[in-house]
C-alpha cells in the first residue's frame, strides 16, 4: 500500500485527545492484522508472533491530534472554547473549523471569529487569547444551543494532501506520521519468523494531554523493550538548525538520559549498515514523548525513540516527507529482525510513486438545500484582483442569453446591457466586483519557500496555518502557510501576530530550483476553504463580492424587467476600484447602485454601537463611507422600496470602509450613486458568513429600487 494512502486514511480519521476511536480503528485496520484490541482508555493494540513468546517488543505511536473543546454557548449562539492539547492561538483567527456537535448527525462547519482589526486598532500586533475567541456557526442562538454541548470537540477544516515530490501536508501529522511508520513496520514484519519474540503494536491515546494512554497500555502489556515513534522539529525559517533536522533528511534517532543507550546505539549502527540517513536528536532531560512514560512502566522498560522531522508542528500546516516515514519504518523493522535473529525478506517499498490523485482545494460541498442559484459556483471559482478570468467566464456563461449586448472593457470588466420593457428614464448601472482578496507571490527563498504580499486588505492574523492554492487555471500547486512551532517560541512571541514579511507558503519544494518549476513571482494565491449552505446562512471564501455578483446574475435572468439597465461585473474592486472607475467612464450611467458585501461586526468583543451592521437584519444602506457620500434621495428610496417589498433593511451605522461607489460617483460629470450591501462576517478572511434572509431580501429590494431609479427622470438633488 502506498504511503500516501496510509497517511490520507490516518489523517482523515479525526480524533482529538480522549476521542480517538476513529484513528485507532483506522490504524488497526491498516496493519492488516486480525484480533486488534481496544484497551480501557481507548488505545488500540495488535500483535505479531506467538502469543506465548518469551520476550515482547513494543512499537508505539500516539493517535490523538490537537484540537479545541467547547466550553459554553453564549446568548448569541457563539461557541466559547478551550485548548485540547497544545494548539497555537496564532493559527486560530479566521480558521474554518468542524464542530463535532452532540446534537447533529454530522460535523457542523464554523469559523473562528474575532474582533475586526479596524475596531481593535490598539491590539493588531497581538493575537487574541483563546478565551477571547469564539466559533461562529452562522446559526441562530437557539439552534446553536440545542445542537452543541460543552465538551464537544472542534477541529480545523483540513484536507490531507500530497505536496511536491514526496512531501505531504495535513493537520494531525503529529502523530499520524508516526502511526504510519508503525503501520508500515507491521506490514514489513508480517513475513518474518520472530522466533521467541512477539511484536506488540500500540496506537495510544491522550499523548497531547499527558500520555495516559501509553502509560496504562504499557502496564497492561508488560513488555521488555519499546520503540516509540513521534514527530521531531523540521528545519524551517525561524527554527534553529541545532534543534531540527531537514524534512526529507531521514529519521531522527533520539538520545536522552531516559532512553536506553544500547538500543539507541544499535539503531544508529543498523541505519549506517543499511544506508538509512538519520540524525542524532539529543535531549538533555525528558523527551516530551510517550517514551518518558513507557521507560518507567512496572520495573522499567528499555526504550528508544525515533522521530519523523516535521515543519509547522501543532498547526493545520504540518509538513512531512513520506520517505522519512518509510526510513523510520524500515529502521524499526530492521531492529526487530536484529533482536530475533531474522532478516527482512525484501527491501522496503519506495514512497516515490506517482500521486494517485492531485490535491486540489478543499472539497466543494453543500449542506442540504441550495437557495442561491449560481453562488456556489461563483464562490468556488478563483479570482484574486487582476486574475478574474475564471469568474468572468462563469458569469458570461450565465448571463449571455439575457443580455442585449456585452462588452469586455480593456481591464477585463463585463458591461452587460439588459433590455427592459421600457426605455430607461435614467440610465442606471448596477455594479458588483468579481475579484476577491488573496495573496501574490513576491519571492522564492533559497530553501524553496514562497514569500508573498497581500492583495487587498487582509488582516495578517488570519494567515498562519491556512491551506492555499498557488497559480492559475489548471497549473496550480497546493501549499500551506507555515509557521514556527509553538514549542520553539521565544519569550514574548506567544500571542504575538506574525508580520506578513515573516510568513511563507510551504509547497514542499526541496529547494529554490524545484519551487521555481511550479511558481513564479506574480502568481496568485487563494485560500482553500469549504462552501456550505444551511437554512440560515452561507459560509464560504470570496463571498465579498461573489454574493453581489450572484445577485446581479439573478437580476439579469429575470424575465420581467421594467427598464433598460446596465450590469457591470467589475475587476480589481479590492485594489482601488480600477475596474469600476474605467467601466463607469465607458458606460456613462446617470445613476448607479453598487452591490457589495460589508463587514458585519456583530461578534463578541464589539460594543453594540460599534457593530455597524448586523447579520440577519436585511441589506445595508450606506449614507457615507471613507470614499463616498451617497445620494440622499436614492438612499431614502431604498428604505421605502424595502418597506413596499416587505423585506427588512438596515442603516450602516458608522462611516466604515469603502467600495466601488467611490470611483463611480465621481466618473465624468458625476453619477448619483447608492449602495446596497450584504452584511458579511469576516469578509476578508478564509471564510465569511452571509445570511440567507439578507441575501433574499437584497434581491427583492434591488429589483424594486432599480425599477424606481430607472423609471424616474434624473434631475439631480
Ligand atoms: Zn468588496
Amino acid at each position: 500500500m502506498k504511503m500516501e494512502k496510509i497517511l490520507k486514511t490516518l489523517c482523515g480519521a479525526i480524533g482529538t485527545s480522549g476521542d480517538e476511536t476513529a484513528p485507532v480503528k483506522a490504524a488497526l485496520e491498516l496493519t492488516g492484522l486480525p484480533n486488534g484490541k481496544v484497551l480501557p482508555l481507548g488505545s488500540g493494540c495488535v500483535s505479531l508472533g506467538k502469543a506465548d513468546a518469551e520476550k515482547v517488543i513494543l512499537l508505539e505511536a500516539h493517535m490523538d491530534q490537537i484540537g479545541l473543546v467547547v466550553t459554553s454557548v453564549d446568548e448569541h449562539g457563539f461557541l466559547h472554547f478551550a485548548n485540547c492539547g497544545g494548539s497555537d492561538q496564532r493559527v486560530m483567527p479566521g480558521c474554518p473549523v468542524r464542530v463535532f456537535a452532540t446534537g447533529a448527525d454530522k460535523p457542523l462547519l464554523g469559523v473562528v471569529g474575532s474582533v475586526p482589526p479596524h475596531l481593535d486598532r490598539a491590539n493588531t500586533d497581538k493575537v487574541p487569547d483563546v478565551e477571547d475567541m469564539t466559533v461562529d456557526l452562522g446559526l441562530p442562538a437557539v439552534k446553536a444551543k440545542t445542537v452543541v454541548c460543552p465538551g464537544d470537540r472542534v477541529v480545523p477544516v483540513y484536507e490531507p494532501k500530497k505536496l511536491m515530490g514526496t512531501r505531504f501536508s495535513s493537520a494531525a501529522l503529529d502523530n499520524r506520521a508516526g502511526a504510519a511508520a508503525v503501520v508500515r513496520a507491521a506490514r514489513l514484519l508480517q513475513q518474518v519468523d520472530l522466533g521467541s519474540w512477539r511484536v506488540l503494536l500500540l496506537f495510544s491515546t491522550m499523548e497531547e494531554i499527558g500520555g495516559q494512554g501509553a502509560h496504562t497500555a504499557a502496564y497492561t502489556a508488560a513488555v521488555d523493550e519499546a520503540i516509540c515513534v513521534d514527530v521531531g522539529f523540521g528545519i524551517q525559517p525561524g527554527v534553529k538548525p541545532e534543534v531540527s533536522h531537514p524534512v526529507g533528511g531521514g529519521v531522527m534517532i533520539g538520545s536522552a538520559p531516559i532512553l536506553d543507550r544500547g538500543m539507541t546505539r544499535r539503531l544508529g549502527q543498523l541505519a549506517d549498515e543499511n544506508h538509512i540517513s538519520y540524525k542524532w536528536d539529543v535531549m538533555g532531560g525528558f523527551t516530551g514523548t510517550n517514551s518518558d512514560d513507557i521507560a518507567v512502566t512496572r520495573g522499567g522498560v528499555r526504550t528508544a525513540l525515533l522521530s519523523v522531522p516535521q515543519r509547522s508542528m501543532h498547526t493545520p500546516a504540518e509538513v512531512v516527507d513520506m520517505q522519512d516515514i518509510e526510513d523510520t519504518a524500515l529502521l524499526m523493522a530492521l531492529y526487530v529482525c536484529d533482536r530475533c535473529g531474522a532478516s527482512l525478506p525484501q527491501p522496503a517499498q519506495s514512497a516515490e510513486e506517482p500521486a494517485a490523485d492531485t490535491a486540489a482545494s478543499a472539497g466543494a460541498e453543500s449542506d442540504g438545500e441550495v437557495w442561491s442559484a449560481c453562488l456556489p459556483q461563483l464562490c468556488r471559482e478563483r479570482g484574486v484582483s487582476g486574475s478574474e478570468e475564471g469568474v468572468r467566464e462563469l458569469i458570461l456563461s450565465q448571463i449571455s442569453n439575457f443580455a442585449e449586448k456585452i462588452e469586455i472593457t480593456p481591464l477585463g470588466s463585463i458591461l452587460a446591457y439588459k433590455k427592459g420593457k421600457n426605455r430607461a428614464k435614467t440610465r442606471l448601472l448596477l455594479n458588483a466586483h468579481m475579484d476577491e482578496v488573496g495573496l501574490i507571490i513576491t519571492h522564492i527563498t533559497d530553501e524553496g519557500f514562497l514569500r508573498f504580499a497581500p492583495v487587498g486588505r487582509i488582516d495578517p492574523r488570519v494567515l498562519p496555518g491556512r491551506s492555499v492554492t498557488v497559480g492559475y487555471g489548471k497549473n496550480t500547486v497546493p501549499g500551506v502557510i507555515g509557521l514556527k512551532p509553538i514549542h520553539l517560541l521565544e519569550k514574548g512571541e506567544r500571542g504575538k501576530a506574525i508580520p506578513v514579511e515573516e510568513l511563507y507558503i510551504d509547497i514542499g519544494a526541496k529547494d529554490k530550483q524545484e519551487a521555481a518549476k511550479v511558481a513564479v513571482p506574480g502568481d496568485m494565491v487563494t485560500f482553500n476553504s469549504v462552501y456550505e449552505e444551511n437554512g440560515f446562512s452561507v459560509k464560504s471564501r470570496a463571498l465579498d463580492d461573489r454574493a453581489g455578483c450572484a445577485l446581479l446574475v439573478h437580476l439579469m435572468q429575470q424575465p420581467d424587467w421594467a427598464y433598460d439597465t446596465i450590469f457591470e461585473f467589475a475587476v480589481q474592486g479590492e485594489v482601488g476600484c480600477n475596474g469600476s472607475c474605467t467601466g463607469a467612464y465607458l458606460a456613462q450611467p446617470e445613476a448607479a447602485v453598487v452591490v457589495e458585501c460589508t463587514a458585519a461586526s456583530d461578534v463578541p468583543g464589539t460594543e453594540t454601537d460599534q457593530q455597524v451592521c448586523r447579520l440577519g437584519q436585511g441589506p445595508v444602506i450606506t449614507f457615507m463611507d471613507h470614499k463616498t457620500i451617497y445620494d440622499k434621495e436614492y438612499t431614502k428610496w431604498a428604505f421605502e422600496e424595502a418597506r413596499k417589498a416587505g423585506v427588512p433593511c438596515q442603516w450602516q451605522e458608522g462611516v466604515d470602509g469603502d467600495n466601488d461607489a467611490g470611483a463611480i460617483y465621481i466618473s465624468r460629470g458625476g453619477v448619483r450613486t447608492a449602495a446596497v450591501s450584504l452584511p458579511c462576517r469576516y469578509p476578508h478572511a478564509p471564510m465569511g458568513i452571509v445570511s440567507r434572509s439578507d441575501y433574499e431580501a437584497a434581491g427583492a429590494l434591488l429589483q424594486c429600487l432599480a425599477q424606481r431609479i430607472a423609471g424616474t427622470p434624473c434631475s439631480g438633488q
